[in-house]
């Protein structure tokens, strides 16, 4: 058991959970229903009391400096040659943009990640390209594309060595800070304004980064690249359906994004037993994230929850679906 759990943590899943402040407009109740620990999180509502224990739970007062000390080692071992994912979990309105991307003034992982790469880069001879891609009701969509019509619908493919391709995707280089964040806020902007714009389609899309690192030998018979993938992910809102009604397509938008989160659960807790099956084939998700989500990669999820009375239902299905991941 103890051994046990020291393996769990040198492992390379680890999961986090975040609590998100209170917002201006919300009320707080008497009863506060969410309480936290370095390494757990307890909810308590109507006569039930539920624990969830996480490898480090970040309390409301968390800043986005905090978050990101542990996401430093992910990015550490991107540069070493190693694939990486760090993704965000939740139900809608919980932070997972906030997380990513974060505010002009308090910016999140992603424009983070992207000054610490190329602080790194300039002591070693590193290169970068970044593309972008939305996952919506299973179809792709290139985020960077320059042409409008060349963005929807990608195929993923596999090569022999079990490397992820996706089909046309547009890559980017990445000469400089100054263009990197010029790309990430093209794709963000392409994100806002996509598919049918009547209808807020973020919360119902997985959003996904990927950063290429390509490290260049000193060798005298031509340079070798060597690659290593690191993704960062937006998941779309976790919240379960049929609560508001919903129908036609908004129904099937939440079925396509409930499946894609329990196939990318199932992956999760089948990486942390440590053997088995790993099943990747049953979304899209899984396999665009296939060859960064594996034994040799680290890969970070953060849970983001609230911390209102009115969502403990939802809170307690994100922190169970992420105690199963772990
Ligand atoms: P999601 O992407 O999960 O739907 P958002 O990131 O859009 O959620 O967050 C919802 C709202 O809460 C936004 O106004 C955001 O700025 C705010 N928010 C989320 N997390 C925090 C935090 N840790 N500190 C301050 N404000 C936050
Ligand atoms: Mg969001």
């Amino acid at each position: 058991e103890a051994l046990n759990r020291i393996l769990d943590i040198k492992g390379s899943i680890r999961v986090f959970c975040r609590v998100r402040p209170f917002l201006l407009t919300e009320r707080r109740g008497i009863h506060e229903p969410v309480s936290v620990d370095s390494d757990k999180v307890v909810v308590r509502s109507v006569g039930s009391r539920k624990e969830f224990r996480f490898d480090r739970v970040f309390h409301q007062s968390a800043d986005q400096d905090d978050v990101f000390l542990e996401v430093e080692p992910v990015l550490k071992s991107a540069l070493d040659g190693h694939n990486g994912c760090i993704l965000a979990y939740g139900q809608t309105g919980t932070g997972k943009t906030f997380t990513m991307d974060g505010l002009n003034d308090q910016p999140g992982i992603i424009p983070r990640a992207l000054e610490l790469l190329f602080r790194q880069a300039s002591s070693a001879s590193l290169t970068f390209s970044m593309s972008m891609l939305e996952v919506y009701m299973g179809s792709l969509k290139d985020l960077l594309s320059p042409k409008a019509s060349a963005r929807c619908n990608l195929n993923i493919q596999t090569d022999p060595k079990g490397m992820v391709e996706i089909e046309g995707l547009t890559e980017v280089q990445l000469p400089n800070i100054a263009k990197a964040k010029w790309w990430y806020s093209k794709g963000r902007r392409c994100r806002s304004t996509s598919w049918t714009n009547v209808n807020e389609t973020s919360s119902r899309s997985h959003c996904l980064m990927r950063i290429t690192i390509s490290r260049h030998g000193e060798s005298k018979q031509g340079s070798r690249p060597e690659a290593s993938k690191l993704w960062m992910v937006d998941l779309g809102g976790s919240e379960r359906l049929l609560k508001t009604g919903a129908t036609g397509l908004t129904l099937d938008e939440g079925r396509a994004i409930n499946l894609s989160l329990s196939a990318l659960g199932d992956v999760v807790a089948a990486l942390r037993r440590k053997r088995g099956h790993v099943p990747y084939r049953n979304s899209k998700l899984t396999q665009i994230l296939k060859d960064s989500l594996g034994h040799s990669s680290k890969v970070l999820m953060l849970v983001n929850i609230s911390p209102c009375e009115e969502d403990v239902g939802e809170t307690i299905c994100s922190l169970s679906f992420s105690s199963r991941a772990r």
